[in-house]
């Protein structure tokens, strides 16, 4: 539980250069995000732009050039179980099974045995899983390694989600079933979501706040609440969102931002 005054994640001034032996690459400059507790927060901007580095950055698992970035209002030292990171490839172990690759984390932070696989089982039935614990990898479809590796990331509980384009690799039907799911599944757990996207539509229709990023080096260009008023207070589901009057005004607008006339 998050229960302290500060913001889930501050970024302040953020510059990152990575240095390889033929180059150095500015891949971010002073970049400042703020993200509340239980807000949902989308990046999107166009391919190496800088949005992998940033949340490897808010991870724990690389450290600034310059300037701070703090969880909870703790400066980010070193990967934190309070911390879940999901990737564009599942990286499932093709040798464990299902339920197996679901206790990795729980396993690795030494948690109670019996609690942790009671929950991963859980979280598993719940997401249609449950056939398929013994199964492994290779038996399922994208769509379930997908919902798989979202169970791996829940089962230690974080309070702060990374999700780093977690559907692209999926078939477009596939995307958008698992969008509605995984947004009903965060918003039943009231967790903080930072999802990097360069998929405008799929930002704009699960996001409380689009954040987007120029060519690199990566900048904030601009923030944008997104609120669809016939909702009141709640929050459409992602397929509800695009069927919204203001869906087609969000997206025209992000897209006339981003810069996409030349891309590579
Ligand atoms: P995005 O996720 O928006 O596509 P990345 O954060 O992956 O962008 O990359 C931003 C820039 O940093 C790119 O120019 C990329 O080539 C460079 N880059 C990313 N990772 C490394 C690395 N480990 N070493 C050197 N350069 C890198
Ligand atoms: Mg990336």
């Amino acid at each position: 539980m998050q229960t302290s005054g500060f913001p889930a994640v501050a970024i302040d001034g953020v510059t990152l250069n990575y240095f390889t032996p033929e180059r150095e690459t500015l891949a971010l400059s002073n970049v400042s995000l703020h993200v509340a507790k239980g807000e949902f927060v989308a990046i999107v901007g166009s391919s190496g732009c800088g949005k992998s580095t940033l949340l490897t950055l808010v991870s724990g698992l690389l450290a600034p050039s310059s300037g701070s970035i703090k969880v909870d209002g703790l400066a980010v030292t070193a990967p934190s179980p309070r911390v879940g990171y999901m990737f564009q490839k599942d990286t499932l172990l093709e040798w464990r099974s299902i339920i197996d690759n679901v206790l990795i984390g729980a396993e690795f932070l030494g948690l109670d045995k019996r609690r942790a696989r009671k929950r991963a089982e859980g979280l598993l039935t719940r997401y249609g899983l449950a056939e398929f614990m013994q199964s492994l990898p290779s038996q399922l479809s994208g769509g379930m390694r997908q919902r798989a590796a979202l169970a791996r990331t829940l089962c230690c509980e974080p309070d702060l989600l990374l999700l780093d384009e977690p559907f692209s690799a999926l078939d477009y039907q596939t995307r958008l079933a698992l969008s509605d799911e995984i947004a009903a599944i965060l918003a039943a757990e009231n967790k903080t979501v930072v999802l990097v996207t360069h998929d405008i539509g799929e930002a704009i229709s699960m996001a409380d706040r689009v954040i987007v990023m120029s060519r690199r080096p990566g900048r904030i260009k601009s923030k944008h609440r997104i609120a669809f008023p016939s909702f009141g207070d709640k929050r459409p589901s992602p397929f509800e969102a695009r069927k919204c009057a203001e869906f087609p005004e969000y997206f025209q607008t992000i897209w006339d931002e981003l810069d996409l006339h030349d891309v590579h």
